[in-house]
């Protein structure tokens, strides 16, 4: 089945069911095909957009779901940092003092370089790294 907006010679729209395109095309052209405000038969297709509408739905749906994650991640950063002592660029000296049980055993975020990462996870320190939101790179 397939849904054709029509259009009367009065302007009317409607929209009718048809089995396909070739059925609406044979009813309107036997005259089958009336308008339910005036009787007209004399029917056309209504210009419509369905390419635009086509479009912009899929965009509408990216959208929502790149909204959803960000505002996932967003909640996960704020977690983190409600749960965790910031210790800025110390962060590699306590993350291996905690880990040597110098320090006392706490969740803390801060600053590490790509080579300190590495060399903590080496020596077996658990470090996860914060997500970071697409538009908040720095
Ligand atoms: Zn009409």
């Amino acid at each position: 089945m397939i849904k054709f907006t029509l259009v009367c010679d009065q302007d009317h729209e409607f929209e009718s069911w048809f089995p396909d395109g070739a059925a609406y095309e044979e009813q309107a052209r036997r005259g089958f095909v009336t308008c339910p405000q005036c009787n007209s038969h004399r029917i056309a297709k209504a210009p419509m957009a369905p390419a635009i509408v086509a479009r912009e739905k899929p965009a509408a749906l990216v959208d929502d779901k790149a909204r959803a994650m960000r505002e996932a991640m967003r909640a996960l950063r704020r977690e983190i940092e409600a749960r965790t002592d910031d210790v800025g660029e110390a962060f590699p000296q306590v993350a291996r003092a905690i880990h040597a049980g110098d320090e006392p055993d706490r969740a803390i975020r801060g600053q590490a370089n790509l080579a300190e990462v590495k060399a903590l996870v080496e020596e077996g320190v658990r470090i996860a790294p914060i997500p970071t939101l697409p538009d908040e790179a720095n």
